[in-house]
């Protein structure tokens, strides 16, 4: 890849560092991630200890204070070889640390940060089998008793959950005389506080190495040091913490790409290659005309992407008043660059012919991973209405989002 988009010389030496530890350490392990269905402990590892995690963290935290776009250009590096690694990449540098760290009390920011630079991908614990696009219907519920609120409900699909140590949690907040206040972020931390648990693992089409699974809250008492409050208070609140997930959907649009990404250079070495008719099959138009259109999405998706990572929105006063990329941008940069992800791994799958439908080329597995990414983190269809939120100035009913302009 060329520097169309003027990286600094240090943004391309961090480029340069990632591609080497995913080359090199997190690419021989991908199958076996795969097949084992278990979590890479060893890549999370390697992750940390080479500055990707916790790269967001600000240095009077103790991080490197990285932008979005360097994250970015990191996950980007990981999910070419490995979406699951790529994941872990995401959601250990945005997503909930981020609603942590721009919402949280200072010994919240430093507890958030501490388990991010050691290596924890914090769990967001939003959706609930009846609340999945409609996310504001959780019944998963948080009773003030005295300074404490005890928790009681469950979340499904929650991506870590069972090897995340810090969750954020989305439950409605009720005071003693059973008023509900809104709806609210509350820290829970694995092995430690006293009624979470886990229920059944979902089994996934594909980014096996992680566990998607069914997080349970039977009386959970949290002190008041582990309840998020954005300052815009509970009733606003949720759509503060909602805005969190644009970093997160900014990642996952990057996962996608890095899968795609990754997909297009091997279809572009096997067509050199492989040959049939006495030449090589990079020399048929058909296929040409398919390379380019591949490129031409991943270029578009690139730019959507890195442009998203580099913005700031739009909260309740304003334009920029938000510490999380721009809601639009964010919501255009996922539909497209999941949905052309998809499409540009399936026509790589299709330029390996039946080699690309065996369970022994990594093809087959980067088809199934992709498919996820119009889906998690809100679907291509919501982020359609966020879109339209923002074309037609109003807040539509069915937006998964806090403040749409
Ligand atoms: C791999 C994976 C990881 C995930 N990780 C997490 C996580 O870590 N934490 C978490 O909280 N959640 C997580 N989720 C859940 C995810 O956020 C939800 O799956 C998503 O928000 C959609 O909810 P749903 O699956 O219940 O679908 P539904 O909301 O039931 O939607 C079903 C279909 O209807 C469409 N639809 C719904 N409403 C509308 C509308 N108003 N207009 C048009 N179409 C509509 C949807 O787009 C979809 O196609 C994860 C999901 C997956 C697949």
């Amino acid at each position: 890849m060329t520097n169309q988009w003027q990286l600094t010389d240090d943004q391309l030496k961090l480029q340069s560092k990632a591609r080497a530890l995913a080359e090199e350490v997190v690419a021989p392990r991908a199958a076996e991630v795969d097949r084992s269905e278990q979590y890479p402990w060893d890549n999370v590892e390697a992750l940390q200890q080479n500055g990707f995690t916790g790269m967001t963290v600000p240095k009077d935290l103790g991080g490197p204070g990285h932008s979005l776009l360097e994250a970015v250009l990191v996950v980007e590096q990981m999910a070419k070889v490995c979406g699951v690694t790529g994941r872990i990449a995401v959601e250990a540098n945005m997503g909930a640390i981020s609603a942590v760290l721009s919402y949280g009390s200072d010994e919240q920011r430093k507890m958030a940060a501490e388990f991010v630079l050691g290596g924890d991908k914090p769990a967001i614990c939003i959706t609930e089998p009846d609340a999945g696009s409609a996310a504001s219907l959780m019944t998963t519920r948080a009773d003030r008793r005295g300074d404490s609120y005890i928790i009681n409900g469950m979340k499904h699909w929650i991506t870590g959950g069972s090897v995340s140590k810090l969750h954020l949690i989305f439950a409605r907040v009720f005071d003693e005389q059973g008023e509900e206040l809104g709806i609210g972020g509350f820290l829970a931390i694995r092995d430690v506080t006293p009624g979470l648990s886990y229920g059944l693992r979902e089994p996934t089409l594909g980014l096996r190495g992680i566990p998607e699974m069914e997080v349970l809250f039977d009386d959970m008492e949290v002190g008041p040091e582990m309840v998020v409050l954005p300052p815009s208070g509970l009733r606003r609140g949720f759509a503060d913490l909602m805005n969190a997930y644009n970093s997160q959907r900014v990642g996952a649009g990057t996962v996608a790409l890095g899968i795609a990404s990754g997909a297009y250079e091997r279809a572009v070495a096997f067509a050199k290659e492989r040959e049939q008719f006495g030449r090589p099959i990079a020399e048929f138009q058909g296929l040409q005309w398919m390379l380019a259109d591949m490129s031409v999405q991943l270029e578009a998706a690139r730019s959507l992407t890195y442009r998203a990572a580099c913005s700031r929105g739009a909260g309740p006063d304003g334009p920029g008043t938000s510490p999380f990329p721009d809601a639009n941008l964010a919501a255009q940069a996922k539909i497209f660059t999941a949905e052309a992800s998809i499409k540009v791994v399936s026509d790589a799958l299709q330029v390996f012919g039946a080699a690309g439908y065996s369970r022994r080329n990594e093809l087959e597995r980067m088809y199934r991973d992709v498919r996820m990414f119009t889906i998690g983190g809100g679907t291509a269809q919501i982020l359609r209405t966020v879109v339209a939120s923002r074309i037609l100035e109003q807040k539509l009913p069915q937006s998964r989002d806090g403040y749409l302009r």
